[in-house]
């Protein structure tokens, strides 16, 4: 790929911490993509969902991935684990999952490991939807510090919530305000800048 000489080494893995600090759901999986580890808000989500306990984590751990996508959608989902590893790149995807009583939808993030190690995979969820508006946000109340400041991710762009500041939602419209203080979240620290800070002489 042309764009690989400029492309930061990836990280080996991510810390378990990153993944079970997530309200979503999040995994790793093998290169082959079977799935290798859920955190454990996947059990309380796929709850939720009404998957029942064959979709429980301990049940789909070492089996694909893709047997879990419906099947329409399997190259879909496919293409985009080939892309992420071909371009040494993030990939994302939006995709609604509604609660029973929300309208939802989600944002995945695809981060390839180094080759051969697999994927990361994390669940945002997106806030801008006027519906769920007085449940979810984006009120100001639930991301403006006592400073009045949205505190976002300078890399990945998403806010952090004030009363839990390791979540961090995509709230599209805040990225059009200047009430912002910018931050670098864990997830971003530690996939961009540990390898970095690794190579670099202290
Ligand atoms: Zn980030």
């Amino acid at each position: 790929m042309p764009r690989a000489s400029t492309t930061p080494s990836l990280p080996e893995q991510l810390p378990v911490a990153i993944l079970e600090s997530n309200p979503h759901s999040c995994f790793l999986l093998t290169e082959s993509l079977d799935f290798a580890y859920c955190n454990s808000s996947w059990d309380r989500f796929a709850g939720e969902n009404g998957g029942g306990t064959e979709v429980f984590a301990s049940h789909v751990l070492s089996r694909k991935f893709l047997d879990f996508v419906p099947l329409d959608l399997r190259d879909f989902y496919a293409g985009l684990f080939a892309a992420a590893r071909a371009g040494a790149q993030i990939m994302q995807h939006e995709y609604q999952c509604s609660s029973p009583t929300d309208f939802r939808v989600f944002r995945m993030d695809i981060y390839p490991l180094q080759a051969g190690r697999g994927f990361a995979v994390f669940n945002s969820l997106k806030v801008e939807h006027p519906h769920t508006q007085a449940a979810l946000g984006p009120s100001d109340a639930t991301y403006k510090n006592e400073n009045g400041l949205i505190r976002m991710c300078s890399n990945c762009r998403r806010s952090s919530r004030v009363d839990n500041p390791d979540v961090w939602d995509w709230v599209p419209s805040h990225l059009d305000r200047h009430d912002v203080t910018h931050g670098i979240c864990e997830l971003c620290l530690d996939y961009y800048y540990r390898a970095y800070r690794k190579h670099k002489p202290a």
